[in-house]
């Protein structure tokens, strides 16, 4: 048999179409994977959406009314932590600490002091939003002292520095692939502790049967021995999560996070170099996480001059390169803050001099007063 509908389908092929389905093996080979590059022994779930999915659905999983929360506020995403633990009827206690810098154990030990009924951590390690990167190594043992389960948001972390779970005493670990590890943004993972699936498993209020629900994966794929998705897996990004760990493991692990942090310590070094003051005076661009121990290798954040917009600056430099990994500022944020965010395949050498040149020529068109050829030497002896 033979006509124009079966000589179209077999025909036409593409790379995206047509794919055998992603088998419940490969699936947990890919989980596997993920443990791997996490050097966690607990369960890893990858869950099928962009990395919002597992960190909602782990607080709504494990945090009701009967939970007290440190909600550490770095930037943006503490905020969103917040009214979620809210929403769940737990009592959340605050502690924001200015963006421009990073919290300390010493902030959480104070606050675990005044309220010691705290039973919940939440902490962004990295923000690629204000550029700081918080130290959890040191959090997490005061979250352990205190017996208290430790959340943490590692999505813009993974891949640019070190995110160890196990070793931190983090409960549950969010991870994104679409950030330093230069993968899709359709997937996530979170590693789930024991601790962390029997405070699950006693929520009456935990999502069961639902998008959201950890618990559900616990009850139906992890216990199962993995044999049984739960549903049709996101199969492309799936396949390309896979690719994206491979590729780190066949560069190594050590040698993206160096990549990274050299990519942050050359735009830092890059841009104060640069100026884009007055006549060459002082007030050109600033690091905006003053301490560079503050200051995340995913996503460097820089301080106009007063006076200049940042998204006005952002948008011109944009027009004579839009693939440049350049962004303003999000909210209140967009007058003063610009983001180069040298994640994934721009933590390179290249990547850093294009935005340095080009945000020279827009502050050049501004009238300010530029070095570039100082700012592309500054930022290639701090790379070395
Ligand atoms: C990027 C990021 C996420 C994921 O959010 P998207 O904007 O959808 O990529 C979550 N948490 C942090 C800290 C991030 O930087």
């Amino acid at each position: 048999m033979s006509g124009p509908v079966s000589e179209v389908s077999t025909a036409v092929t593409h790379p995206f179409l047509d794919l055998a389905p992603l088998t419940a093996a490969r699936f947990a080979s890919i989980e596997d994977r993920v443990a791997r590059l996490l050097r966690t022994e607990q369960d890893v779930v990858i869950m099928q959406g962009e990395a919002l999915l597992p960190l909602e659905g782990a607080i709504r999983g494990t945090a009701g009314p009967g939970t007290t929360a440190l909600n550490v506020i770095t930037g943006p995403y503490g905020q969103t932590f917040g009214d979620w633990l809210r929403d769940c009827g737990a009592t959340v206690i605050d502690l924001a600490v200015p963006f421009h810098t990073a919290v300390t154990a010493t902030q959480i030990r104070d606050a675990f002091a005044e309220h010691p009924e705290i039973d919940f951590v939440s902490l962004v390690h990295a923000e690629a939003a204000t550029g700081n990167t918080n130290p959890v190594a040191e959090i997490g043992e005061v979250a352990r002292e205190h017996g208290a389960l430790f959340y943490l948001d590692a999505v813009a972390s993974v891949g640019a520095e070190p995110v160890l779970p196990d070793a931190w005493g983090v409960d549950l670990c969010v991870i994104g692939a679409q950030k330093a590890m230069g993968g899709p943004a359709g997937v996530s993972a979170v590693s789930v502790s024991e601790r962390a699936w029997a405070r699950m498993a006693a929520n009456p209020r935990a999502p069961r049967r639902s998008y959201l629900s950890l618990l559900d994966w616990k009850e139906r794929w992890v216990d199962g021995g993995r044999k049984a998705l739960l549903h049709a897996p996101a199969q492309l990004e799936m396949l390309a999560l896979e690719a994206c760990v491979e590729r780190i493991e066949a560069v190594g692990l050590e040698s993206v996070m160096a990549r990274h942090a050299s990519a942050a310590v050359a735009t830092r070094a890059g841009a104060v170099a640069l100026g884009g003051g007055v006549g060459g005076g002082g007030g050109g661009l600033e690091p905006y996480v003053y301490d560079a121990a503050d200051a995340a290798p995913v996503a460097t954040t820089l301080r106009t001059p007063s006076g200049v917009d940042a998204s006005e600056l952002v948008a011109r430099a944009l027009e004579s390169d839009p693939a440049l990994p350049l962004a303003a500022g999000g909210g209140a944020l967009a007058k003063e803050m610009i983001r180069v965010n040298h994640y994934g395949p721009d933590a390179t050498p290249d990547a850093v001099r294009a935005c340095l040149s080009t945000l020279g020529a827009a502050l050049t068109a501004k009238g300010l007063t530029v070095d570039v050829a100082g700012a592309l030497r500054a930022a290639e002896d701090a790379w070395r």
